[in-house]
């Protein structure tokens, strides 16, 4: 037995697991991270989705045409070819983000790393992909965080699908003010050349570019238009989730 196994249910008396959506006290399974309340809550982006955007759109009447993408989903020309997410940015899995995100937490991580994998399998099977690559964040920001959301996912959907990570297809090369805290009228402001090549060769390749949320898309697209002047040939987005 492992000293951890040991002092596990010292340190259940003394710190109660509690849901860590809601706050609620957990009983039961010790590995849960959320109430039956909270892990009932499904918020997966269910087919079909615009080819474009990856949001769901009404199932077509004739089962061969595909779902309409002229419905103005995205208000700018994107750099990548289309993008998809696993989940909307709602609870419970916006406060987990949250958590895995902005207080480094470990606990978390697995449940969201299955969301990924499984949204991967539900959106992703009818694209040809070489590589993942996850955006990048500047090295100011990777320094106060110690590590970079996209990056972790990009790792643990290559240990699910078997496609390589390139880590330095892209970079970051100008600092930008995180897009979540800026007006609708900002956002996209000051991405222009906010990312250049790495070193790592793309062209020819079809990749994947991760990130853990979707907000407007022009983080994505500026990132997957460093990859395009890279050489890239098809970029598929693919966030875990994405702000509806
Ligand atoms: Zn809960
Ligand atoms: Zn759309």
């Amino acid at each position: 037995m492992k000293i951890s196994e040991t002092i596990r249910p010292f340190i259940h008396l003394l710190f109660p697991p509690v849901c860590r959506a809601c706050g609620k006290l957990l009983s039961g399974d010790p590995s849960a991270i959320l109430c039956a309340r909270c892990a009932s809550q499904d918020v997966s982006l269910k087919l079909p989705v615009c080819d474009l955007c990856g949001l769901p759109v009404p199932a077509p009447s004739d089962p061969h045409s595909s779902p309409s993408s002229s419905h103005g989903c995205i208000p700018f020309k994107p750099a990548f070819d289309c993008i998809r997410s696993a989940v909307a940015y709602e609870n419970p899995v916006r406060e987990l983000i949250h958590q895995f995100k902005f207080q480094g937490s470990r606990r978390v991580r697995p449940y969201l790393q299955s969301l990924f994998a499984d949204g991967a399998d539900r959106l992703l099977g009818n694209f040809h992909l070489d590589a993942i690559v996850p955006v990048p964040l500047h090295w100011t920001r990777h320094f106060s965080r110690e590590f970079n959301q996209a990056d972790i996912l990009a790792q643990s959907l290559s240990g699910h699908s078997g496609i390589p990570v390139l880590a330095d297809a892209v970079r970051r090369c100008k600092r930008t003010y995180p897009q979540s805290r800026l007006g609708g009228k900002w956002r996209g402001r000051g991405l222009e050349a906010a990312f250049c090549p790495g070193t790592d060769a793309v062209s020819g390749l079809d990749l994947l570019l991760v990130d853990d949320v979707m907000t407007t898309g022009q983080t994505i697209s500026a990132c997957a238009a460093a990859l395009r002047q890279a050489g890239a040939h098809h970029i598929v987005g693919y966030t875990l989730a994405r702000r509806i």
